[in-house]
């Protein structure tokens, strides 16, 4: 009794999965988006694009991917780039243990491959050795390979996989889990473990499915110039991706438009507002800052952070986190810093959000009161001291020579304000 139930629940599963896999393949070919990483089947590219567009959209990536393949063509280049420039090349995308973590990796491609060649080399003839050499480095094809890259988890595996390879991989991000919780009318929790292993399975289901079905058209008007795939796998994972970002979406989603709305669960039992059920977010948490954009002779004080911590390796002016309570700028000056203000005046305030942080950065402009042999810090202000603090890496810079290096997105309004606003006035 309980296979036969099994039984038909899993056919009419196939059924569905078939008419879902035909509509959504019907729909991408029609309406996907000309996105510069869809032009192309290189791995290292869709990679590239992939580590970008977790957390940040579509729009805000383009001129950065661009940017990026631009300077760093191969996985080669990016492995061998320095620290500064793949910093500078990502500053403004935020998150930067992703290009960290994507350095890394292609590290370990290089290193891995010339190893293996090494090894290769020793029973190999001359003219062998010399078309070897030739040959670029090249990102693995394997799921498990892939998986074991620094920074690359099962979604981007996935996504890798199939986008590139056209290979069998599922994918479950934030809008394939809203996409799928609709269609399916899932009221469990996503993040429960279960229910994050029943996402993956019905993902797979599709994507297995696609794996049967040839590929039928190209992409109107973009793809014509690209080899086809046999099957549809890296369409339908785009497909999926493309519904939650397009028409799924998270508030007033196009259901009257939707390729699969005579399938889905949740717009025939009027659900949709409900799913997916996420549960309680996390309160949104307010953090206050004081920054001093402390000036002399046309040059301003800026320091590197630290590694090991959030935003490690990039610049900003020095500062300190007032931990919620109401402090006085100048007193925090004044024990933070071994000289007198020439000018000490309010300069600006920014505010922005990093996950669920609402972050106030409160800016004073300060002119150097001392000599040039003036260490510029107090001895009070110990290393430690929640914010940033002093440290071997601050240095005295030009607006120009601010404009080489990569600050976090608040500290690079402020190093606009210093060239627009102080410097200008001059
Ligand atoms: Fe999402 Fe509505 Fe389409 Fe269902 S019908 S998949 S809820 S857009």
């Amino acid at each position: 009794m309980y296979f036969a139930v099994r039984q038909i629940l899993n056919s009419k599963l196939k059924t569905k999965n078939s008419k879902l896999v035909a509509a959504l393949l019907d729909w991408f070919a029609a309406n996907a988006r000309d996105l510069p990483w869809r032009r192309t089947r290189d791995p290292y590219a869709i990679w590239v694009s992939e580590i970008m567009l977790q957390q940040t959209q579509v729009k805000t990536v383009i001129p950065f991917w661009n940017r990026w393949l631009r300077e760093l063509p191969t996985i080669e280049a990016a492995a061998k780039a320095p620290s500064a420039k793949i910093h500078k090349l990502w500053e403004g995308l935020g998150y930067y243990t992703r290009v960290r973590n994507l350095q890394k990796a292609a590290q370990q491609i290089v290193a891995q491959q010339t190893s293996r060649r090494r090894r290769d080399d020793e029973s190999q003839t001359k003219n062998e050795l010399e078309t070897r050499h030739l040959v670029s480095y090249k990102f693995p094809e394997n799921f498990d390979d892939v998986l074991a890259l620094p920074g690359i988890g099962r979604y981007t595996a996935g996504a890798i996989c199939s986008i590139a390879f056209n290979q069998p991989t599922p994918i479950l991000d934030g809008n394939v889990i809203r996409v799928l919780t609709r269609i399916f009318g899932i009221a469990e929790n996503p993040k429960e473990k279960q229910t994050n292993a029943r996402l993956w399975q019905l993902a797979e289901g599709l994507v297995r499915h696609a794996d049967k079905v040839a590929q039928a058209s190209c992409l109107r008007g973009q793809a014509g110039s690209l080899p086809y795939f046999k099957n549809s796998c890296s369409h339908l994972n785009q497909s999926l991706m493309e519904l939650g970002a397009l028409v799924c979406t998270p508030r007033n989603p196009q259901c009257p438009i939707c390729p699969v709305k005579k399938l889905c669960v949740a717009f025939k039992e009027n659900r949709v507002e409900e799913l997916p059920n996420l549960g309680k977010r996390d309160a949104a948490m307010a953090r206050h800052f004081i920054a001093f954009v402390i000036e002399r002779d046309g040059k301003f004080l800026v320091q590197q952070r630290p590694a090991g911590i959030v935003n490690a390796h990039l610049w900003e002016f020095p500062n300190f986190e007032t931990n919620g309570k109401k402090k006085d700028a100048k007193e925090i000056f004044d024990s933070a810093f071994n000289f007198k203000a020439a000018k000490f005046q309010p300069l600006c305030t920014i505010k922005h959000s990093i996950t669920r942080y609402r972050i106030t950065l409160e800016a004073f402009h300060v002119c150097f009161g001392g000599t040039s042999s003036t260490n510029p810090h107090s001895k009070k202000n110990k290393p430690g001291t929640r914010g940033t603090r002093p440290s071997e890496n601050e240095i005295w810079k030009t607006p120009a020579q601010m404009g080489q290096l990569a600050f976090t997105a608040a500290h690079k309004k402020l190093a606009s304000f210093a060239k627009n606003c102080i410097l200008s006035d001059r």
